[in-house]
């Protein structure tokens, strides 16, 4: 039977590789329906807010929503939609798998997933000018807030998801040598949670500095990675440029009632209407909310049909150093799928 899912396209070229998701996800015939919503600019442009109740309420009621990139404008306006979503529907794990899908990049056979504190750190969002004198912005503050009750579910998460994925280890990144309370709060919890699996996953923990280069020198060392939100933000856009650039990256945002698929990147603007956006990332993303659905074989012909059409090199996208439309690579890949 059909599943019901929250659809949001989004803004820049986030309605393209929508499209081109949907028709993929139709020729492969996923037993999903979908109920289109808005939010972002788009939702601006039409009901004048950027996250309508109507967007929540289906999401709410459907647990489940494949979302386009949002546009949110940088130093003025309203604040991260995005980051709105995730706190509101209270989606804690960011889950970032970084998977090569196309041979002949830096590197082959690179196979990692980075969970990242989706609510909490620097972005809660408390952030103020000071003023001194007659500068009323001489300087500002931003908090970063560490529960413990923050850091020990999202290692939890990262430990349940080895066991459940078969992964071999767990890393944990973080600053506790500069950021003594906040970071060291994150890394105590991370190191009593870690006990509770000893002999079932490793664990290791690593400062976060030095983890970003371990990653470009060795990224092979790795397995599933866990950190706070901003540095799970910047280490994940650096591990999707291990595996071929942003348009290749998914991720899943998770909390206890409801699941959230997207791309990692953005809203592309350089990109709107030219109508050559990298589908990949979206319709990985898909992927994931089919497995997350039970629709494995969906999911797997889906993947493998992606796979065959990046390794015959014919409809790549100019990210990829081709020529393609975001379409004609959709057509490719459903071209290519295996029947079921
Ligand atoms: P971006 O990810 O949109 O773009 C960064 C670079 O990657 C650009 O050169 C872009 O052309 C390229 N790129 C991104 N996706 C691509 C794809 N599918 N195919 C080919 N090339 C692709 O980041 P940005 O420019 O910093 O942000 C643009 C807007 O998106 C901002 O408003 C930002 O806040 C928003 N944003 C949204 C999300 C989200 O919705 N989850 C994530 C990141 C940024």
């Amino acid at each position: 039977m059909a599943v019901t899912v929250t659809l949001i396209p989004g803004d820049g070229i986030g309605p393209s590789i929508t499209a081109a998701t949907r028709h993929v996800l139709d020729a492969a015939g996923a037993q999903l329906e979908w109920e289109e919503q808005l939010a972002g600019m788009a939702a601006v442009a039409a009901v004048q807010t950027p996250l309508p109740d109507e967007t929540l309420a289906s999401i709410r009621r459907n647990r489940i929503c494949l979302k386009g990139p949002l546009t949110t404008p940088v130093g003025v306006g309203f604040r991260s939609i995005n980051v709105a979503l995730r706190k509101e529907l209270d989606l804690y794990a960011n889950v970032r798998p970084a998977v090569t899908m196309l041979a002949g990049g830096r590197y082959e056979d690179i196979d990692l997933v980075l969970i990242r504190e989706n609510t909490e750190g620097l972005y809660v969002g408390v952030e103020h000018y000071i003023g001194m004198g007659s500068d009323a912005k001489a300087a500002a503050e931003s908090v970063m807030l560490i529960t413990r009750f923050g850091a020990e579910r999202i290692v939890r998460y990262a430990f349940e998801y080895a066991l459940a994925h078969g992964r071999r280890k767990v890393t944990l990144a973080h600053k506790a040598n500069i950021l003594k309370y906040t970071q060291g709060l994150f890394l105590e919890e991370g190191n009593r949670i870690a006990a509770e699996y000893r002999g079932r996953v490793e664990y290791e923990d690593r400062i976060i500095d030095a983890t970003a280069m371990h990653l470009v020198l060795n990224p092979y060392q790795f397995d599933v990675l866990v950190m706070e939100n901003m540095f799970g933000d910047i280490l994940s856009d650096e591990m999707a440029g291990l595996v071929g650039g942003l348009g290749m990256a998914p991720g899943g945002n998770i909390g206890k009632d409801v699941a959230m698929y997207e791309p990692v990147h953005g809203s592309a603007p350089d990109l709107e209407g030219k109508g050559i956006a990298n589908p990949t990332a979206m319709i990985l993303a898909a992927c994931m909310l089919l497995e997350h659905l039970g629709q494995h074989e969906v999911a797997g012909r889906v993947r493998g049909a992606v796979k065959r059409t990046l390794a015959a090199r014919k409809t790549l996208t100019p990210d990829l150093h081709g020529s393609a439309t975001t379409d004609a690579f959709a057509a490719a890949v459903a071209e290519a799928l295996e029947p079921h």
